[in-house]
């Protein structure tokens, strides 16, 4: 990513960071808005508090303002919607409000794996395996529910008040499909994987992976594999060449040294596999095996669907092995990818079997939708529309317009995105005008000589 690149983006993610920040209301839905826990790139943080129990939440309130925005915002709940597992963030709710959207979260109170590193220049190996188990159980249960989150970093790493891990910020994943690869460039440039920052299609889970390996050589280290001047990765051939140091000073393991260099591995078909990562011997030491896997067990299939079934190729998936787990191992992350991909056969299936319109409405998770007509405000009736005699909301509606844009094809995102305008404007409420303050954001970078740069704290 270029220098100019950088600026441009800057730039969007300070302009939605300050719509997010006008918000100045005192209460949201059922909740009294607290102190501010964090900014993002594009997004304020809030501390919530359930007026009639005291639960406390965290509210991440955005204001998305374009088709782009808006397609981010429904990509997280779209991601969240799919993920129960306890070292990921859980979604409670979303609520609109006068233009905002606000996700109702479970509160990670221990802030930042990205602070605890600052605070102990680095973390204790054993501390750091089991933080890292946890990581690799949540991405490993991500992925096998076909969610890529394309932006893991230890900012986005959250700590509850045990010290366990909440993978938080799903604003930039994307659901996986088989066999395509993702070619919208995103996530932080220090963190992503050299296909990403050259600009190439990549695979997703690949990318995570990668950013597993940096994660991890963060916590161990106290710093960055690549030396950054000014937050941008100083010699960027070090990154896409995979060329980094541990220095030995830093008394690393050799089986820890080991497990980052799986990861950061420059061609990405080369990466290790989450399960070779979570069965190894630096993972596994001191504990009876690799990492609980959080996956629900799902019914054994007996009859499988083989046009479902094929796909998992696609995934990664060897078949053969994959054959034999979703007929006998109940948690396999197999199993639960090929329900995913039986889901969408017979979505797709009943789409080739109805007009174009009931096509569009079919093609559409239902889980999702339902949360969002659920929790949606009676600020926001339901326009009428002859849509609305389908028996589906038109805030449904809009949101499956936008979740089901394919990044692949650009002729029916164009189409998909001159509906999802349409259904906006009739949505478009003149709000007032709000003053809005925006707080500069600290950016410190101290490079030593010597040894691993810093974290870098910058949101890009
Ligand atoms: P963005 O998508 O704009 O980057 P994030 O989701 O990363 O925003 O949130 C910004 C910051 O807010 C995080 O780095 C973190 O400090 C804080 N934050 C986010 N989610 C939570 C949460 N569930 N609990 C506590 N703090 C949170």
């Amino acid at each position: 990513m270029d220098y100019e690149d950088h600026l441009e983006q800057s730039k969007v993610q300070q302009s939605r960071l300050k719509g997010a920040l006008s918000f100045r209301s005192k209460d949201i839905g059922n909740y009294t808005v607290g102190r501010t826990l964090g900014k993002g790139s594009c997004a304020v943080v809030k501390l919530g508090i359930h007026r009639d129990t005291g639960k406390q939440v965290a509210i991440k309130i955005m204001k998305p303002r374009s088709l782009r925005e808006q397609k981010e915002a429904l990509r997280e709940v779209e991601a969240l919607n799919r993920l129960s597992h306890p070292n990921i963030t859980r979604l409670h709710q979303v609520i609109r409000e006068e233009g905002y959207t606000c996700l109702i979260l479970e509160l990670g109170v221990g802030g930042e794996l990205f602070e605890r590193v600052m605070d102990c220049g680095k973390i204790p190996e054993g501390e750091a395996r089991v933080l890292f188990r946890q990581i690799l159980s949540g991405v490993q249960y991500m992925h096998a529910n076909l969610v890529a989150h394309r932006d893991l970093k230890p900012e986005n790493l959250l700590l509850d008040e045990y010290g366990n891990i909440k993978i938080s910020d799903f604003g930039l994943s994307n659901i996986i499909k088989p066999g395509k690869l993702f070619s919208t460039w995103c996530g932080s440039p220090v963190y992503t994987p050299p296909e990403v920052v050259l600009r190439q299609q990549y695979n997703g889970i690949a990318m995570d992976i990668w950013s597993l390996g940096v994660i991890l050589y963060v916590m161990v280290t106290g710093g960055m594999p690549w030396r950054l001047e000014s937050n941008v990765v100083k010699n960027i051939d070090d990154l896409i060449e995979g060329n980094y140091d541990i220095p030995d000073f830093l008394n690393v393991s050799k089986d820890c040294k080991e497990l980052i260099g799986m990861m950061l591995v420059a061609d990405g078909t080369k990466r290790a596999s989450l399960e070779q990562l979570m069965n190894h011997k630096w993972t596994c030491a001191g504990f009876e095996g690799a990492p609980a896997s959080f996956i629900e067990p799902k019914p054994l299939v007996n009859v499988i669907n083989e046009n479902a079934f094929a796909q998992l190729e696609g995934l990664g998936y060897d078949l053969e092995v994959a054959r034999k787990q979703i007929q006998t191992v109940p948690t396999s992350p197999a199993l639960t990818a090929y329900y995913h991909l039986l889901a969408k056969h017979r979505r797709l299936q009943k789409v080739n079997s109805c007009s174009p319109e009931d096509a569009k409405l079919v093609n559409s998770p239902d889980q999702y939708l339902n949360t969002i007509s659920r929790t949606r405000s009676k600020s926001h009736p339901t326009p009428k529309s002859p849509l609305a005699t389908r028996k589906i909301s038109l805030s449904s509606l809009d949101t499956k317009i936008d979740i089901s844009l394919d990044e692949e094809k650009p002729s029916s995102k164009k189409k998909e995105k001159s509906i999802l305008r349409t259904l906006l404007d009739r949505f478009r409420k003149p709000s007032a005008k709000r003053n809005s303050r925006e707080v500069p954001r600290p950016v410190s970078m101290v490079v030593a000589h010597n040894s691993p740069s810093p974290p870098s704290r910058r949101r890009y």
